[in-house]
């Protein structure tokens, strides 16, 4: 029961020492002891700080506390800050106050992908916790204010509480925040003196107190698993814990990239709560380093394009206030030197363009115990989640005292999106559906999820200024009915911007600052990735023009495409087979599930038809005589669970000049048997992609193969092996290398997902591919571009029949002159040309490549050109938008086969900043290739294709090359 105001405020002050964070208790003797009654008591392992005897200081002294809400202290088995708290222990602490407080009410948000409980906590007066709803409504009146007055506008300005957003850990080692939540909402629930009081009176607090809490359990079982009973005070004890840490979610996913796309349902769950309650101000508190101190902001540039101004302006006020507040203490910290604002999809940022105040923190990290410095001073932890909770009640103050002009500045911003001539409002975004109707569904869900609005036109229409994500400006083009507007003027006017702006360019400050750190440092000040479109990264028919009105109709959703089987055969006919077209993503699991079901599948190389439908190319065919007798039920479930049409044809005839289906232009599918390399080298990111496109998304079994026991295993039970990124990922493949080699040779398909996986997969030693790598091959350079020239020439021009039948004589084939680029290198300057020594000449090509080298890209989207004939490139267009970064240049020529190559220097990129340096290495390279090995193959992509879940594109190679590689590209032992 909720404890009655007037009682709460009659508490003596002189309960303050009883409550809050106990003082001068030994932290030890508050571990539970164990065997009691039967001799001496057994000594459990302390956890946390509780090894060291530490005088606790209140967390916020002065302040007096209702007795009747319970303290943290009181609900914990230790005090609060001496050690990480389980996500279940914080909640049930939570719900502990919240039972006693009136001013604190648990809303649950969401659940994660393990089942754990995600929630915010909101506390406020009991009158506004009464009233929220009507609160939210007005904040949702300032957010969207098309149909408000001015008179009803300023009425909420003078008196609606803000809102402040409270966010912890969403990197799950990165723990203090989420217990430092704590210490918050005790502080606002059962503050009873004025400091508290005066700030609720002005504001809402949103706690979310953790964003993360399967990666915080992950790490927790760690910390336990690897502490003692002496303490020690060494920063590198458990550092971040061992693989695969608990930085990422479930499956890995780092959710401070997430916040754009959506693809985790924490982030999600939380999509939908923040927008629920229009914040002003959002904390983000994350952890670095042991040895640093702590960072607030104001952050540094490069912001993205269209960056809230008011957030420029507030950060100055609220980095002044928490510098006091830190002063105060004599506690360091600073701001700007890292941590920029380019990509919108961290957690700050995503929360500046949606209308708040995104801060972030970085607190050095301690693991949940007491560290020793590099200067000799023993940091506690409890130190660490204090200044979690200081910099936190500073910024609540700041958006307290200042509450008003923010919300004013907060409309002003919204009104803002909304005016005509702000700039960038005149235009909008325009996705044509039919390309890949899954990623469409998945964009516009992603787009309204984040309150965007989003509108299909009713019929046709034309627009102007047309600019392509892939292919330049046009003057107009002409849109079907049914295509998808985002206007780029709407309340959430920058956020779409941010987004959806094809090539967003650093300002001209940055660019300096950035190129005169690669030279001089030989180190890129960029933080992430400097592109993001997801018309690149899921490959859509999207353009921008200027926006016109057109008769539309708003949604929230696109249909779900239809899916199940269709009839093509008269009814009564028998069906001959079923076919799935090849170029939805949805083949790919039909193929992958259906194989779980015991279909046999086919996949063709051709595009086919039957009974006046057309099929692209890499369709599947479930043909009725090779398969049991309940084939029609196993398609139609599968079809329904891919969402996927299955059609239902009665004749293996082509009606017209393509493929008829009982011929030889198909291969027999085999079901993938994967095993996933785990464990260290293999990087937690790249591995948790992987993971969670076939497991969550295709839905197909993965086994994780312990890449430190590679040798071990009993390869034969796989024919897939999935070799993620890492670090020296070449000595593990290196001692199970005759292992490899053979099972390779014996129908396996080895993929290298990235530039060091695949570089290590180049290792000549291991024999299995010749590909190589540009700097172990600078002297053949032009032999390769000569080979990129025949390759890219390949077929494209008619035969001379003067010279084939007649006595002409050939002229010189273009493909066998020299590049342009080789060329102009031949004309080397007269010093040079004095260096005839081979070796000198070598060891300048090092020089040069290892100068480009530095130049490589952050994360960048460049032009793939697609081969055609290749089984894996079903589904994927003539053209590819690419996600690259680091250095990896991979040479390829015949008999290696290139499915994917990165475009030449003049088209290769598309956005994101690339050097000319890196350009030019880069230009002509591999970006996938397949080579064939007794029955077996190799495949290599020269970056994550399945790149944090958004790269949807690329995906896709990687799905056809586990589902189909085993049957298409390999050869699996025959049963009889
Ligand atoms: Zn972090």
């Amino acid at each position: 029961m909720p404890f009655p105001l007037g009682s709460r405020l009659a508490v003596s002050s002189l309960t303050v020492l009883l409550l809050s964070c106990a003082s001068s208790v030994p932290a030890s003797a508050m571990a539970p002891q164990a065997g009691a009654g039967s001799g001496p008591p057994q000594q459990v392992i302390p956890f946390g700080d509780s090894g060291k005897s530490q005088t606790l200081e209140l967390f916020f002294p002065g302040t007096t506390y209702d007795p009747a809400v319970p303290a943290p202290d009181t609900l914990l088995r230790q005090p609060l800050g001496t050690f990480t708290a389980h996500h279940h222990e914080i909640l049930a602490a939570m719900r502990a106050m919240e039972a006693k407080s009136p001013r604190m009410k648990v809303i649950t948000t969401g659940r994660t992908h393990e089942g754990r409980e995600l929630v915010c906590v909101v506390v406020a007066l009991p009158e506004n916790l009464k009233r929220l709803d009507a609160i939210r409504a007005d904040l949702a009146k300032l957010a969207d204010p098309r149909n408000v007055d001015a008179g009803e506008a300023d009425r909420i300005v003078k008196n609606s509480p803000a809102v402040a957003w409270l966010g912890y850990s969403i990197h799950g080692d990165e723990t203090s925040g989420s217990d430092a939540s704590l210490a918050i909402a005790y502080h606002f629930a059962a503050g009873t003196s004025a400091d508290v009081t005066d700030l609720l009176r002005q504001v809402v607090v949103v706690i979310d107190p953790c964003l993360n809490p399967d990666g915080r359990e992950r790490i927790l079982s760690q910390f336990e698993q690897g502490a003692g009973y002496v303490p020690n005070l060494d920063t590198d004890t458990m550092g971040r814990g061992r693989w695969p840490y608990g930085r990422g979610n479930h499956y890995l996913f780092d959710m401070n990239r997430d916040w754009i796309w959506g693809t985790q349902p924490e982030t999600r769950a939380r999509w939908a709560a923040i927008l629920s309650f229009h914040p002003q101000l959002l904390v983000d508190a994350h952890e670095m380093g042991a040895l640093d101190t702590f960072l607030f902001y104001p952050a540094t540039n490069p912001f993205t394009p269209f960056f809230p101004e008011a957030t420029l302006k507030w950060w100055q006020r609220f980095g002044a206030d928490d510098a006091a507040a830190f002063d105060k203490h004599g506690w360091s910290y600073y701001t700007r030197e890292w941590a920029d604002s380019w990509y919108p999809g961290y957690t700050d940022s995503w929360a500046s363009f949606v209308g708040a105040i995104g801060i972030l923190y970085e607190q050095a990290r301690y693991g949940g115990a007491a560290v020793r410095r590099a200067t000799g001073e023993v940091a506690t932890y409890r130190d660490a989640v204090q200044h979690q909770a200081v910099s936190s009640l500073s910024n609540v103050t700041t958006l307290a005292k200042n509450r008003e002009e923010i919300l004013r500045d907060y409309v002003a911003a919204k009104k803002k999106n909304l005016a005509a001539d702000t700039p960038g409002n005149g235009r909008m975004f325009v996705l044509v559906p039919g390309r890949n109707p899954d990623r469409e569904e998945r964009l516009v869900a992603s787009l309204a999820g984040q309150g965007i609005e989003v509108f299909r036109a009713d019929a046709a229409f034309s627009g102007q200024k047309v600019e392509t994500s892939m292919q330049g400006a046009k003057d107009s083009r002409d849109f079907p009915a049914g295509s998808v507007l985002i206007y780029a003027r709407q309340p959430q006017s920058s956020m779409v911007k941010a987004w959806l702006e094809f090539d967003p360019h650093y300002d001209t400050d940055s660019v300096n600052k950035e190129r005169k750190e690669l030279e001089r440092k030989q180190r890129s000040k960029a933080y992430d990735v400097t592109a993001w479109s997801p018309a690149h990264a899921y490959d859509l028919d999207a353009v921008w023009c200027d926006a016109i009105e057109v008769k539309a109709t708003a949604i929230r959703s696109l249909p779900a495409h239809a899916r199940g089987v269709v009839p093509l055969a008269k009814a009564g006919d028998p069906v001959y087979g079923w076919i799935v077209d090849g170029d939805a993503d949805g083949a790919v699991v039909f193929a992958g599930r259906g194989m779980e079901a015991g279909l046999q599948i086919q996949l063709s190389d051709e595009p086919i038809s039957a009974s006046g439908r057309s099929f692209a190319r890499g369709s599947l065919l479930v043909r009725r005589t090779e398969n049991s007798s309940d084939v029609a039920e196993k398609v139609a479930h599968v079809a329904d669970a891919a969402g996927v049409h299955a059609f239902a044809t009665g004749t293996a005839r082509s009606p017209d000049d393509k493929v008829d289906l009982g011929g030889g232009r198909f291969h027999l599918l085999a079901r993938p048997r994967i095993g996933l390399l785990a464990n260290a080298p293999i990087d937690t990111d790249s591995f948790g992609h992987i993971w969670h496109l076939f497991d969550a998304e295709i839905g197909i079994p993965v086994t994780q193969v312990d890449a430190q026991q590679l040798g071990g295993y009993d390869l034969r039970r796989y024919n897939v092996l999935l070799v993620p990124d890492g670090g020296d990922i070449g000595s593990i493949l290196k001692e199970a290398g005759e292992e490899l080699q053979s099972w390779v040779r014996n129908g396996g398909t080895l993929i290298g997902c990235g530039g060091s996986a695949a570089e290590a997969l180049t290792n000549k030693d291991l024999k299995l591919s010749s590909v190589k790598m540009r700097p172990d091959a600078l002297e053949d350079l032009e032999k390769y571009a000569v080979s990129v020239k025949r390759e890219r020439e390949a077929g494209s021009k008619p035969v001379d029949e003067a010279t084939l039948w007649g006595g002409k004589a050939p002229e010189a084939k273009p493909a066998d002159a020299k590049p342009a680029s080789e060329e102009k290198t031949a004309e080397k300057p007269k010093d040079e040309k004095a260096k005839d020594d081979k070796k000198d000449e070598k060891e300048d090509l090092k020089r040069r490549d290892r100068w480009m080298r530095t130049f490589s890209p952050r994360g960048v989207i460049l032009r793939g050109e697609v081969n055609p004939d290749s089984w894996i490139t079903a589904g994927c267009g003539a053209e590819l938008p690419i996600y690259f970064e680091g250095s990896a240049a991979f040479l390829s020529e015949l008999p290696v086969k290139t499915p994917v190559r990165l475009a030449a220097v003049d088209r290769l990129r598309v956005a994101g900043l690339l050097w000319p340096e890196a350009k030019e290495r880069i230009a002509d390279t591999a970006y996938c290739t397949i080579e064939s090995h007794g029955s077996g193959q190799v495949i290599l992509f020269a970056c994550p294709p399945a790149f944090r879940g958004w790269f949807r594109g690329t995906a896709r190679l990687l799905a056809n090359a586990v589902v189909y590689g085993p049957g298409a590209g390999a050869r699996q032992p025959l049963g009889w």
